[in-house]
C-alpha cells in the first residue's frame, strides 16, 4: 500500500502543512493509501511538501499550495484521477488552509504574515464572513502596532454590530493604546446601556471591571510625552545595533543590547511554572517599507543567538548572520548604521532538551550520544546546543546535555564559521569531535571581500578536529555513527539542499528516520 507523508516542519507548517494534510488525508479517504504526518522532509524552501512512498520508490512533492496540488500528490500515490469539480468543497478547502496559515502566524507573532491577503479575501466575501474577516483584520493590526488603521476598521464594524461584546472589546483595547480615555468611559455607559437584562450584570461587571483597566492604560499613553510615545508590536521588543564583527567573506556577528523589558527570556519562570530546557530562536523584523509578503511595512525572518539565555535576559544579544546579496533581510541589515534600533520578537522554542525533538512530549528519551550535521550557518544550533553541555552557561546550576556531542560542519573556504569557539568547545572536551569540511568558495562578489579567511593553524593540530576538503557523504556519516553510543539523536541543520542529501544518506546507512532532527536554517 502506499504512503504519504505531509511534512509538518517549521517552513511547511508556515505554508499551510496542517491544512495540507487534514486535506490530502479527505481527498484520500477510501483509497488504497495511508496518510501520516513527517518532520522535516529537507525541502524547506518548497514548502509544503510531501513524500510519497510506494513500491519501494520515493517521490517528493513540492509546493503544495493549491487543492489541486494536494489532489497531484494522492493521484501519484493511488493511480487514481480526483474529481475536484465540486466548487464547495474546493471553496472549504481554501478557506481552512488561509486560516491555517493565519493561525500558525499569529503562533509565531509574525503580524506581516498573518495578514497577508485578508484585504483581498474580505473583498471576495459576502455577508456575515465578511463582518468576522474585518475583526480579525483590525485585531491584527492592532497586535502588529497600527492602533489608527485597527480603528478605522474595528469602529466600522462597532457601528454596524454595536452590541457585540466582542467588537467592542476590540474596539476599546484599541482606544487604550491611542489614549482615547473619554471615548472608554463612552463604551463605559454603552455596556450599562445594553446589559439591562438582570440576567447580565455579571456580564456588566466583568466588562466594567476589563474597560476599567484599559481606561488606566489609556491614561498612562496619555501620560507619556508624545515624542517617547511609540506604538508597541505584540510580542516584540526594540533592541539597538551596539556592534558588528565581521567573521568571513559572507558573514559577521551583530551585537544588539537592549533595555526592554519586553523582551522576556528564552526561559519564563517563577508563579510555579517549570522551566524546560530549550534552544531557542527570535524573529527579526526587517523594516524595509512595502513588500510582497504581506501590507506591513516589514519583513520577518527567524535567527538563533550564538549567546547565551542568560545574556539575553542581561539585555545582550549576539547572532550570526550570513549576508546574501539578493537576500531581502539580510542585505537590509547590512545597510543599517550602528545604533539603529531594531524589533526582536521574545525567544521562541525551537527544540526541546535533551532529546532535542520540536515537541516536549514526543521526548521522553535523552540520548546516549549526539551527532551535529551542520552546513554553513547552522552552525549557530551547535553553539545552542554546547550551551546545554557548559557549566555557567546553561540555565540552571548543571548541564542537561552530557552524552558526548561529535560535529561534522560543511562550510565554504571562504565562509568558516564560529571557529574559534568550536577549537574551544573541542579542547574543553565538550565537543568529543570536530569534522570541518571545506567547500569551494563561493564565486562571484561577497558582501566583506577585505576579511580574511580563518587562520585554521591551531584547530589542524588540535587531536578531536579533522578538516577535510569534501562534501559529507554516506561513508562519513556511517563512521560518525559508528563512534555514537545508541540511542543516539542526529541533528541535521543547513540549507534544504544540504538537509535533504544528509536526510537521504541516513537512510542510505539504516539510520532510523524518528531519530533524526531536521532544521531549516
Ligand atoms: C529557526 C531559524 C533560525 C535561523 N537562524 C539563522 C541564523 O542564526 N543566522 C542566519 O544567517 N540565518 C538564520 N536563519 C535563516 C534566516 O531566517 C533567513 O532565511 C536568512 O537570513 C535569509 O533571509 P533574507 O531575507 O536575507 O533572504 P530571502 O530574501 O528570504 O532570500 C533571498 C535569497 O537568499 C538566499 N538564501 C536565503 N536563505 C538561504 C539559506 N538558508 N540557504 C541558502 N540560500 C539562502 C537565496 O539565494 C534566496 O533566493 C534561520 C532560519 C530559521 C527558520
Amino acid at each position: 500500500m502506499a504512503e504519504i507523508l505531509v511534512c509538518q516542519a517549521n517552513s511547511c507548517r508556515q505554508g499551510g502543512s496542517q491544512a495540507v494534510l487534514l486535506e490530502i488525508e479527505e481527498l484520500a479517504k477510501a483509497l488504497n493509501c495511508t496518510v501520516k504526518p513527517v518532520g522535516c522532509l529537507g525541502a524547506c524552501d518548497q514548502a509544503p511538501a510531501a513524500l510519497v512512498l510506494k513500491a519501494g520508490r520515493e517521490r517528493i512533492c513540492t509546493r503544495i499550495k493549491s487543492v489541486e496540488k494536494s489532489a497531484e500528490v494522492v493521484q501519484h500515490a493511488t493511480g487514481r484521477t480526483l474529481d475536484l469539480r465540486d466548487p464547495d468543497m474546493l471553496q472549504r478547502f481554501t478557506s481552512v488552509r488561509r486560516v491555517r496559515i493565519r493561525q500558525q502566524a499569529c503562533q509565531e507573532s509574525k503580524w506581516n504574515a498573518a495578514l497577508a491577503g485578508i484585504s483581498e479575501e474580505i473583498a471576495q466575501s459576502s455577508g456575515m464572513r465578511r463582518w468576522q474577516l474585518r475583526i480579525e483584520y483590525g485585531q491584527l493590526l492592532r497586535r502588529a502596532g497600527l492602533f489608527e488603521e485597527a480603528m478605522t476598521e474595528v469602529s466600522e464594524v462597532h457601528k454596524a454590530f454595536p452590541t457585540s461584546i466582542e467588537v467592542l472589546m476590540e474596539f476599546a483595547q484599541i482606544l487604550s493604546k491611542l489614549g482615547r480615555v473619554e471615548h472608554i468611559t463612552d463604551l463605559e455607559a454603552h455596556v450599562r446601556s445594553i446589559c439591562c437584562d438582570p440576567e447580565d450584570v455579571r456580564l456588566e461587571m466583568e466588562l466594567i471591571l476589563r474597560l476599567g483597566r484599559l481606561k488606566a492604560e489609556a491614561v498612562e499613553v496619555t501620560e507619556t510625552p508624545i515624542d517617547v510615545r511609540e506604538p508597541r508590536i505584540e510580542g516584540y521588543a526594540i533592541w539597538s545595533l551596539r556592534d558588528v564583527t565581521l567573521v568571513s567573506k559572507h558573514s559577521a556577528i551583530y551585537h544588539f543590547v537592549s533595555k526592554d523589558r519586553q523582551r522576556g527570556t528564552p526561559n519564563p519562570r517563577g508563579r510555579g511554572r517549570t522551566v524546560w530546557p530549550k534552544t531557542w530562536h527570535v524573529t527579526l523584523l526587517a523594516r524595509l517599507g512595502a513588500n510582497s509578503e504581506g501590507p506591513l511595512p516589514w519583513i520577518e525572518r527567524d535567527y538563533t543567538p550564538i549567546s547565551t539565555a542568560k545574556e539575553w535576559e542581561q539585555g545582550q544579544c549576539d547572532i550570526l548572520i550570513k549576508i546574501y546579496n539578493d537576500g531581502q533581510a539580510t542585505s537590509w541589515l547590512q545597510q543599517q548604521p550602528l545604533g539603529i534600533r531594531i524589533w526582536f520578537s521574545q525567544p521562541v522554542k525551537t527544540l526541546s532538551v535533551p532529546s532535542l525533538l520540536p515537541d516536549l512530549d514526543q521526548a521522553p528519551f535523552r540520548p546516549a550520544s549526539y551527532l551535529l550535521l551542520l552546513a554553513g550557518t547552522g552552525i549557530v544550533a551547535a553553539a545552542q546546543v554546547l550551551h546545554h553541555a557548559e557549566r555557567g552557561k546553561c540555565f540552571g546550576s548543571s548541564p542537561t546535555i552530557n552524552s558526548p556531542i561529535r560535529l561534522v560542519h560543511s562550510c565554504r573556504s571562504d565562509d568558516v564559521l564560529m571557529s574559534f569557539e568550536l577549537l574551544d568547545w573541542c579542547t574543553k572536551g565538550l565537543l568529543k569531535s570536530w569534522t570541518l569540511l571545506l567547500t569551494e568558495a563561493e564565486a562571484g562578489m561577497t558582501p566583506f571581500p577585505d576579511v580574511q579567511d580563518a587562520d585554521l593553524t591551531n584547530c589542524a593540530s588540535t587531536p578531536n578536529v579533522a578538516i577535510l576538503r569534501s562534501r559529507v557523504s554516506c561513508e562519513l556519516i556511517r563512521k560518525e555513527l559508528n563512534f555514537c553510543p545508541r540511542p543516539c539523536r542526529v541533528l541535521v541543520s543547513g540549507p534544504a539542499g544540504f538537509n535533504a542529501a544528509c536526510q537521504s544518506m541516513l537512510r542510505e546507512v539504516g539510520f532510523e528516520s524518528d531519530a533524526v532532527t531536521i532544521l531549516s536554517a
